[in-house]
């Protein structure tokens, strides 16, 4: 049986991980979800990478979703003469918006306003802020001249951060619509969006979504001083949330990104929102077959605070062991699941605060939720099993962290690989709705014969009755496996 942690995993796909026997070991030391990062590869090589996850579905009846990360407005250097240069600390360089070969005194940037959007003083950091530079004069047209603070080598298309600058690029380029059109056409189970700078960023992503007559959830990918400023907006209209920690770690002070981690995953799971804590979670296993002590424990922290999902990115992209980060996170993840702590508390704010509003259309689904999941902590229950067509019941049940897994039966298909992002669920096709007794004997035998649970274990079933309707869950039934 493929593992059951209650974390995911989100791997990214690059070339150390392209063929189909590697995605496949990956799946099966337990990846969740494969993310196609569009700053990298081409159309025809994400299709393979597509049709490779979407066969390894179906042998091993496995529901890998795939989330296509859109670049949003990255700002990059130019070319660089011979791929790379070194410049030293009190160097004056050039920086201009024309298209050109760089050099030790000139480089070429892809952002046409820089010059007006820049002023003197503000600080330029390159390379994930490897490189700094600040701003010595512009003409506010064309051409920006720049003091190196920390020197170094730079190479081609390296990426470029301004934290003092509001940056007037578009949320979403040319490029990230061509990448969209793609997403749209095959069929992601969730689309990401760099660079967030506010809830409108999102509401602009999905109003395109809409009338394109597509379904895709929605990820912000917090990584803007911008985006911690606007973060409640930003959780309430999109699906789910990303701390990009590698380029807010550039763009903040980084002595402040644990705190705003822990913040923004206790906002996430108040607002039942999926959270997902990425970069530089394994960085060692890169290049060596065992992460540092520090990673183990970034990781155990990061499901410690309730983390729906940890991403890893050049670990499993281009690094040299892409199958053994993720036995090795598994491990990590295995280990730390069996601590009482990480699971429903009736002391959290949560749980504690937990009201529903009469006058809410969810109100009566809201506390059938919470309550589950109360009950289930009482009885001990091995699983509660949802049905659902819209996912409701499976984005609220998994915000409680329950310690029963969250088995959710849908004949929605856009939800089966979609739910595999969430905190401790897991998904079946399920089609027949007949009467509420015999769905519930149905499913409990098919999370018996897939070995889920076994006989003896108090299982917890929600629905709603009268089956047919197909209205909001409004039912609880507890039982056990026979
Ligand atoms: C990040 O900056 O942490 C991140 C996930 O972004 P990307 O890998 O797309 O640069």
């Amino acid at each position: 049986m493929i593992k059951f942690n209650r974390t995911k995993v989100i791997a990214t796909v690059g070339p150390a991980i392209e063929s189909k026997n590697v995605l496949t070991k990956m799946v099966l030391a337990g990846v969740d979800v494969f993310r196609i990062n569009f700053s990298h590869g081409t159309y025809d090589e994400i299709l393979k990478t597509l049709q490779y996850v979407r066969e390894i579905n179906v042998e091993y009846n496995t529901n890998v979703g795939l989330l296509a990360d859109l670049q949003g407005p990255k700002i990059r250097i130019g070319e660089i003469r011979d791929g790379k240069v070194k410049i030293r600390k009190g160097d004056v360089i050039t920086i201009t918006t024309k298209k050109m070969l760089g050099n030790t005194k000139r480089i070429s940037i892809n952002y046409e306003n820089f010059p007006k959007d820049i002023k003197e003083g503000d600080r330029i950091l390159i390379d994930d802020g490897k490189l700094e530079m600040q701003v010595v004069t512009t003409n506010r047209k064309d051409t920006v001249k720049v003091r190196v603070i920390y020197d170094g080598n730079l190479s081609s298309n390296k990426g470029v951060n301004l934290p003092n600058t509001k940056i007037s690029l578009p949320s979403l380029t040319e490029k990230d619509l061509k990448d969209l059109n793609f997403t749209l056409n095959n069929n992601f189970d969730w689309v990401a969006l760099s660079f967030v700078r506010s809830a409108s960023d999102i509401t602009h992503l999905k109003h395109i979504i809409r009338s394109r007559r597509k379904k895709i959830n929605v990820i912000a990918k917090i990584e803007k001083p911008e985006a911690t400023k606007d973060i409640s907006n930003i959780i309430r209209r999109s699906d789910a949330i990303m701390v990009a920690r590698g380029d807010l770690g550039v763009e903040i002070p980084m002595e402040e990104v644990p705190v705003l981690q822990k913040k923004i995953v206790e906002k996430c799971r108040a607002a039942s929102k999926p959270v997902i804590i990425a970069t530089q979670v394994m960085e060692n296993m890169i290049y060596r077959p065992n992460p540092l002590r520090a990673e183990v424990t970034d990781v155990a922290n990061a499901v410690y605070e309730g983390a729906d999902a940890i991403m890893l990115s050049g670990e499993t992209s281009i690094g040299k062991y892409p199958v053994k980060v993720i036995e090795t996170i598994e491990k990590i993840l295995e280990r730390v699941e069996r601590e009482d702590s990480i699971y429903l508390n009736p002391e959290d704010s949560k749980t504690r605060h937990f009201m529903s509003n009469p006058n809410s259309k969810t109100f009566i689904s809201d506390a059938i939720c919470y309550n589950v999941c109360k009950i289930s902590q009482e009885v001990n229950a091995k699983a509660i099993i949802g049905m659902t067509r819209s996912g409701y019941t499976a984005y609220q049940v998994s915000s409680y962290r329950p310690k029963a897994k969250v088995i959710i039966f849908t004949n929605n298909f856009i939800l089966l690989n979609s739910l595999s992002l969430l905190w401790g669920a897991k998904a079946f096709y399920y089609d027949k709705f007949s009467s509420t007794d015999e769905t519930i004997y149905d499913v409990k035998r098919i999370l018996r014969d897939s070995g889920i649970v076994k006989k003896g274990d108090v299982v917890i079933n929600t629905a709603s009755i009268p089956i047919h309707d197909r209205q909001r869950t409004n039912m609880i039934k507890v039982s056990v496996i026979e």
